[in-house]
């Protein structure tokens, strides 16, 4: 996954990108870059690690102070030596530079590659850029991305900000407008922020799924080059987006409150603890992504949730670590227990999801240590059935096995092989949709569900 930028203003593009680029962060940690465009050039800096590192205190000096064009991203897992943005000089007209958050199926060249090499061969075909773009779109309909360029067009001397995204929006991005200076990133909580440091966005939207967006001369053209045919990643509420970001107009923080409340509809949790409440019950989330979901369950249950597990924030992802033995290590020393709030006390312990159960099985391992009596583990997604089309790493899915099965036989056999937990919880795939509210045919649940957004 990648966090993506685009910014077009006349003032200070340069500080105004790194800004935003900060905001989507949390998509990807192991590469930072920009590219930044005007009316002389187009230039990239791009480095290993956090936005913090690669651009430091004096981040806003990379560009030329008359550049009024930039994008960027913060990329994650796969990130390779090539990482983004990607440059192109293989067309006499355009140079052009390229980020994204997608993929292109069955090509083992890197997603920026795949489309920047379309559009190139559109472009010396003599299409202008954007029919070009539009060219490379229609011919990687099996693909999705959200796609932002920044285009130095050598004979009309000026650059463009175009951004793009698929005709499913797998992906979420999202456009801001202040007078003549326009935003595009992911979410739209790095949007957001910016009007802490004064913005004033007159048009703010999600990017229709499907269209284009170029900006030329402080002016927005829209196009709609596909038709619609929305299949959003149901996983941009549970775990991807930001808390605060509003996703295809959810707030993803309510979203996660919801899957609570649905989570202790569903099992009749009222019932369930009705002795425990009051009697040392505590709801507790697994930081960050556990959080909402157990405000929503408290608040449910009736109870206060409480924090009990602390994470250490400058570890970094343990989850992309492919050894299971140090992934365990790994989340030993990243997760710590407050051992006043669970000692004695039954746990419920909220999470997003369980993919092979090393984060979930470690941090009931350790709440048990400090004394509490029983773990239970609600979680706010379904079993996960399906590796991602888009993932490239097969993963031992701790649900995979018991596929057909019910969810609660599932809960209970997954729970079996995880020793410290008395009882997991899974959310189902209706009270999911029904959390994030939007019409269930235009979210992609393939992970649970096995329905193909790209097959029907
Ligand atoms: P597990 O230990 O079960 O393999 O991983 C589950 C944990 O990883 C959960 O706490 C969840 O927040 C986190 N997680 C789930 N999906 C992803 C993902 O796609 N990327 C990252 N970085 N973390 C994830
Ligand atoms: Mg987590």
């Amino acid at each position: 996954m990648q966090g993506v930028i685009g910014v077009y203003s006349r003032e200070d593009a340069s500080t105004k990108s790194i800004h935003t680029l900060y905001g989507v962060q949390h998509r990807g940690q192991e590469s930072s870059g920009v590219t930044s465009a005007g009316d002389h050039s187009l230039r990239t800096w791009k480095g290993r690690g956090l936005v913090s590192a690669v651009f430091n205190e004096k981040y806003a000096a990379f560009s030329h102070p008359s550049d009024y064009v930039i994008i960027g991203s913060a990329s994650g897992e796969n990130a390779d030596a090539s990482y983004a943005p990607l440059e192109s000089i293989d067309n006499d007209r355009y140079h052009f530079s390229l980020a994204l958050d997608g993929y292109f199926p069955g090509e083992k060249i890197s997603n920026e590659h795949v489309i920047k090499d379309s559009i190139v061969k559109h472009l010396n075909e003599g299409k202008d850029f954007v029919e070009a773009l539009k060219a490379a779109m229609k011919s990687h309909r099996d693909s999705y991305y959200c796609l932002v360029i920044a285009v130095w067009d050598r004979k009309e001397k000026k650059s463009l900000l175009v951004a793009a995204r698929d005709e499913r929006g797998i992906r979420p991005l999202y456009m801001a407008r202040n007078g003549e200076s326009f935003y595009v990133a992911s979410e739209s909580a790095p949007i957001d922020v910016l009007t802490n440091m004064g913005e004033d966005f007159i048009e703010r939207k999600d990017v229709i799924p499907g269209s284009i967006l170029v900006v030329e001369d402080g002016k927005l053209i829209e196009d709609q080059v596909l038709e619609p045919n929305k299949a959003v990643c149901v996983f941009e509420w549970v775990y991807f987006s930001r808390p605060d970001s509003v996703v295809e107009g959810k707030t993803v923080h309510n979203a996660r409150k919801r899957f609570g409340h649905g989570l202790v509809d569903l099992h009749d949790l009222n019932k369930v603890y009705a002795d425990d409440k009051g009697n040392g019950l505590v709801v507790i989330p697994v930081p960050d992504s556990g959080r909402s979901v157990s405000t929503g369950t408290a608040e449910a249950l009736g109870v206060t949730a409480d924090e009990g597990v602390i994470k250490n924030a400058y570890m970094g992802r343990t989850y992309l670590i492919d050894d299971s033995e140090y992934r365990k290590v790994a989340s030993d020393l990243k997760h710590n227990i407050i051992k006043e709030t669970v000692k004695g006390k039954k746990v419920v312990l909220t999470d997003d999801s369980i993919v092979r159960g090393t984060v979930s099985e470690s941090i009931a391992k350790n709440l048990r240590q400090a004394g509490a009596t029983e773990v239970d583990f609600l979680v706010s997604y379904a079993p996960i059935f399906y590796p991602c089309f888009s993932d490239p790493i097969n993963k031992p899915l701790a649900a995979k096995a018991f596929k057909g099965k019910s969810s609660e036989e599932i809960g209970d056999l997954v729970a079996g092989n995880l020793p410290s937990i008395d009882n997991v919880r899974y959310n189902s795939e209706e009270k999911i949709l029904e959390a994030v509210g939007l019409p269930p045919e235009h979210i992609c649940t393939y992970c649970i569900s096995g329905y193909d957004p790209f097959k029907e």
